[in-house]
């Protein structure tokens, strides 16, 4: 980032700059470039953008001159991120399955369910102690408890396990029981839960806000890599538009997008995406074919039974069928890719 004086700016507005940079964390280094005062901004993302110093006397303009994402971006990196979870690989070439319900309801029922998960060949275990819903009359999750039973569901099955978290109190009630941190759509815009959670020592599975751009998208990514943590993991689930016939908009286009932008892997969540189950299984094929790195799926034993999304909620049965026909599809997409010059 370059801001540009204008001609015949006084040394107090230079120093002014100097000031307003030093107030956001940032320094600036003073040069003369053909005739002109320039200040070089240092870290050079330091300002938010072209805006940040409106008002400032002598100011004539603000060049952004770098990436704002250094540490998600692709260019420049050999190769793709890999996060690895146990023995599961995402991003490394087969797609991974993460299924289960979208609440744990309750110790039994998920410890049943992840067993039966685990035989249909899902990956990793999926399931919200604590549902950050819209409504606040909505079935806010069973509580920290939770965090505990999908531990006991990890121990029974061998999956290990995907879960949401809100904030300090469930970041320590899950850091015994779960392998991936999710940080929520609704919660993709809060930057200190993300600084957090990627203190925590953990994989970081960051949903797509249902209103972000991709570049909002990486710049939550970054948060995450910034603090130390490398072991990123996207998922598009969907976003608002005027369209009314599903739940939100499945915005698979952003997958190849996302992709050549970034360097770590992207899954796509169809479930909440569509809001229907009888919509899920081809979007999660369409999903493969657009190059996501794995899906993740809501699976109930009784959706009419469920206490959040029952109807978006696959049967076991038709995530086991699914599973299969996505582990066949994928072998059909890695050889029509290599067939075809
Ligand atoms: C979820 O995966 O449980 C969930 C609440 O999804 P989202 O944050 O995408 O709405
Ligand atoms: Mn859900």
């Amino acid at each position: 980032m370059l801001i540009v004086m204008r001609d015949g700016c006084s040394p107090q507005d230079v120093d002014r700059v100097i000031d307003r940079l030093r107030q956001m964390s940032a320094d600036g280094q003073v040069a003369e470039l053909s005739g002109r005062t320039v200040i070089g901004v240092d870290p050079p993302g330091a300002i938010a953008g072209p805006d940040a110093l409106d008002g400032l006397a002598g100011v004539e303009r603000v060049v952004v001159l770098a990436d704002p994402h250094p540490l998600a971006r692709r260019e420049g990196r050999e190769g793709r991120t890999v996060v690895v979870v146990g023995d599961v690989r995402v991003g490394g070439g087969r797609p991974v399955l993460i299924a289960g319900p979208c609440a744990v309801e309750g110790e039994q029922a998920l410890c049943s369910l992840a067993r039966t998960l685990k035989a249909a060949g899902a990956d990793l275990l999926r399931g919200g102690a604590l549902k950050p819903r819209s409504s606040p009359y909505s079935f806010q999750g069973i509580g920290l408890d939770g965090y505990r039973m999908l531990g006991r569901a990890r121990e029974v099955s061998g999956l290990p396990v995907v879960s949401e978290v809100l904030d300090e109190a469930s970041l320590e009630a899950a850091r015994e029981h779960v392998d991936v941190l999710q940080v929520g759509a609704r919660n993709m815009h809060n930057y200190a839960l993300l600084k957090k959670v990627a203190r925590a020592g953990r994989p970081v599975l960051l949903k797509r806000g249902m209103t972000a751009t991709l570049h909002e998208w990486m710049l939550a990514a970054e948060y995450v890599l910034e603090a130390g943590n490398p072991a990123v993991i996207l998922c598009e689930r969907g976003i608002r538009t005027f369209s009314g016939h599903s739940r939100f908009t499945l915005d698979l286009s952003v997958v190849p997008a996302i992709r050549e932008a970034s360097h770590l892997p992207v899954i796509v969540d169809p479930s909440h995406a569509t809001g229907f189950r009888s919509r899920v299984p081809a979007m999660a094929r369409a999903a493969l074919a657009s190059g996501a790195d794995g899906i993740m799926l809501e699976v109930h034993a009784d959706p009419r039974q469920a206490l959040s999304d029952g109807r978006q909620a696959l049967l076991p049965e038709q995530f086991a069928a699914l599973a299969a026909e996505l582990r066949a599809l994928s072998a059909a997409l890695d050889s029509a890719r290599e067939t075809v010059p």
